[in-house]
């Protein structure tokens, strides 16, 4: 096998721990816990570490194999399924998986025989809808009789708790009222089933942001919090947020220039459609010097959510395979671009998600902590 070098991902340990000690302070500071998630970074054992030893109390992903690996890496942590189990996943689920977030009865069933097939007792978080639409019980009452059913014909689970979901397909804020509406569900729950629970789960990073501005309600006491720890970026560049000092490069993309030439903005020619047949716009701005990458959409989703950390670096566009920079303003900064070199670029959390799982970008560990 070719050893392959770039692209790489460089995974920063240091500063994804940093970042996580930064997030598990901050909540418990408000008596909450920080499930980790780590789907964004392909689950990779070694980033999960982190989360572990910066003090998270479990840790989660959408993806069995992702939790299947951190079971072989001996994390001790309770490994948690975050996307609701496929009826047909209910035994591998409760093999691998701690626990898993929940929202509709034949599966909890499903889960119910498997776990005690296996002679295990399977934990279950009860998702509630509370408008953003995706997964979830739909009102208290549907909620309440789930709880019911979870505690009384449901040895092999354990009903630990609820859980929301907002921000998510239905763009819905996770606003204080939200919070509050969370936790009186869960106390109309626990009236139902005569114990208090465990965990009242309020939502993903989008939800942290009532924990830094301090008006999250008491009744909430965990978080499952992903893109904040890895990127920390959609709170400050998309609600305005102040995350403190998050570190903003702890997954980062390296690629490899193969061609530096002066041409036109503008295509020559008669214009139709790019690689993946859709119409783009292109400003004339005439002669420039670009540079091609040999890393694509293949790998990474979206050249818009590339950022160059080199300064006069502009991303163009690209094809599956090939990225297109304008390095000319780097140039009249003196900077030296040529065919060999490496560039390095922050990311979006849904950009880091391609990285880390394509095939063809290698992962580089660096930890500087
Ligand atoms: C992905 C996911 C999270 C984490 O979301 P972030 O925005 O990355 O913090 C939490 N809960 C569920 C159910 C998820 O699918």
């Amino acid at each position: 096998m070719r050893k392959q070098i770039y692209p790489r991902a460089v995974l920063d340990l240091g500063h994804l721990r940093e970042n996580v000690k930064m997030v598990t302070g901050r909540c418990a500071a408000m008596g909450i816990q920080v499930m980790g998630v780590v789907k964004g970074c392909d689950g990779l054992p070694r980033c999960a570490s982190q989360f572990v030893r910066g003090g998270c109390s479990s840790l989660g992903s959408s993806r069995i194999g992702q939790l299947a690996d951190l079971r072989a890496a001996g994390i001790s942590l309770p490994l948690w399924l975050i996307r609701i189990p496929m009826l047909s996943d209910a035994e591998e689920v409760v093999q691998v998986a701690d626990g898993s977030l929940n929202s509709d009865l034949a599966v909890l069933r499903a889960l119910d025989q498997a776990a005690r097939a296996q002679g295990k007792t399977h934990q279950v978080l009860l998702m509630t809808d509370l408008g953003d639409l995706r997964e979830g019980f739909w009102g208290v009452k549907e909620l309440t009789e789930a709880a019911l059913m979870v505690e009384r014909d449901c040895p092999g689970l354990h009903l630990t708790g609820i859980g929301t979901n907002l921000g998510c397909y239905g763009s819905v804020l996770a606003t204080r009222e939200k919070m509050e509406e969370l936790c009186a569900q869960a106390k109309e729950v626990e009236a139902a089933i005569g114990r208090p629970l465990e965990v009242v789960s309020g939502g993903a990073t989008s939800s942290y942001m009532r924990v830094l501005d301090g008006t999250m309600p008491e009744g909430v006491n965990q978080l499952r919090i992903g893109e904040g720890i890895l990127m920390a970026r959609d709170l400050p560049d998309l609600h305005g947020v102040d995350m403190g000092p998050m570190h903003r490069d702890a997954i980062t993309l390296e690629a490899e220039v193969v061609e530096v030439r002066e041409k036109p903005t503008y295509p020559q020619g008669a214009i139709t459609v790019d690689a993946f047949g859709h119409r783009q716009a292109y400003e004339d701005r005439g002669i420039r010097c670009h540079a091609v990458l040999a890393v694509g959409k293949v790998d990474y989703g979206d050249p818009g959510e590339l950022f160059p950390e080199a300064s006069g670096v502009r991303v163009l566009g690209a094809s599956s395979d090939h990225t297109l920079l304008d390095i000319q303003d780097a140039l009249d900064q003196g900077q030296e671009i040529r065919v060999g070199d490496i560039l390095r670029f922050r990311l979006t959390y849904a950009a880091a998600v391609y990285v880390t799982s394509s095939r063809d970008v290698g992962h580089y560990y660096v930890d500087q902590g």
